[in-house]
């Protein structure tokens, strides 16, 4: 898909890899200035290699304190992709606090978080924005039938914060949808990136989770960029409070 973003500044968290690796070299390409927000500063060094002219921020996005001073101050933004995650294991029955309260600080309160930044930003400059939040089908459906393999038990947290990020999503939509900033999901199924591999480390797992997708696939990095890309470009003008499946048909299953 070819989109133009010239003129236009963008943040993106969660660069240092997979998905939102991705994402930053195609808003790059496609002409945006881009905030790059990671955890491992070598990710960010090798990322500035591949796109001159980034922006590197290296952050832990689930420290509150350390995150308003790396960007509190980040100014104009029109563009913004909540990316960064983790996907910690941990079965129900055997959670801990300190899993939840992780789980639940990187991968919705620094949305929240990094969102009301940029927002703020947007409303007190007059423009328009779009924030689309990268979620999962997991925020939708579990994985049925596939019980007897342990790694189900990753989506305990994953599944839930995803969970979370639907509302959050309509909410922010519709308190932002007046300042012309739309906001929008994509929720894709296993991408084998790092995350996706661990989660899918269990070839008999693997094997027959890809069997219940009606394209009989998971979905590729590309796929999800380019969803990402439309929702913040303006061929997606009319849509906010929504969200994309990137999911081989999973869900009409
Ligand atoms: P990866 O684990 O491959 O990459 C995640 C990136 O986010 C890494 O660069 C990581 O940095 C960064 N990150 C994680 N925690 C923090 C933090 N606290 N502060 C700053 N940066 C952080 O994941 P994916 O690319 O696969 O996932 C991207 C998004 O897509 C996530 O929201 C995920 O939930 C979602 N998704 C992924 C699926 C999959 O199967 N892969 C399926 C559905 C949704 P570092 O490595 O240094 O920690």
């Amino acid at each position: 898909m070819k989109l133009n973003f010239k003129g236009l500044r963008a943040l993106v968290t969660g660069a240092g890899k997979g998905i939102g690796r991705d994402t930053v070299k195609a808003l790059h390409a496609s002409g945006a200035k881009v905030v790059a927000v990671t955890r491992t500063s070598a990710d960010l060094v090798s990322l500035a290699k591949e796109c001159p002219g980034i922006e590197p921020v290296c952050v832990d996005l689930g420290d509150w304190e350390a995150t308003e001073k790396a960007l509190g101050g980040i100014g104009p933004v029109d563009l913004l992709v909540n990316n960064a995650a983790v996907a910690l294991v941990q079965p129900f029955i055997e959670s801990t606090k300190e899993v939840f309260d992780r789980s639940f600080k990187v991968n919705v309160r620094s949305v929240l978080q990094v969102s009301q930044i940029v927002a703020k930003g947007m409303i007190s400059r007059g423009v328009p924005g779009s924030i689309v939040n990268v979620s999962s089908m997991v925020a939708y459906v579990t994985f049925p039938g596939l019980a007897t393999y342990r790694v189900l038990s990753t989506h305990t947290f994953t599944g839930s914060t995803k969970g979370a990020i639907t509302m959050l999503t309509k909410a922010m939509a519709m308190e932002l949808g007046p300042h012309k900033i739309r906001v929008n999901s994509v929720n894709p199924t296993v991408v084998l990136t790092d995350m996706g591999k661990k989660v899918s480390a269990n070839p008999d797992f693997s094997k027959k989770l890809k069997e219940r997708h009606p394209l009989r696939k998971f979905a590729e990095v590309e796929d999800v960029v380019n969803s990402i890309l439309f929702l913040l470009s303006d061929s997606s003008a009319s849509t906010s409070g929504s969200g994309i499946l990137v999911d081989a048909g999973y869900l009409a299953s």
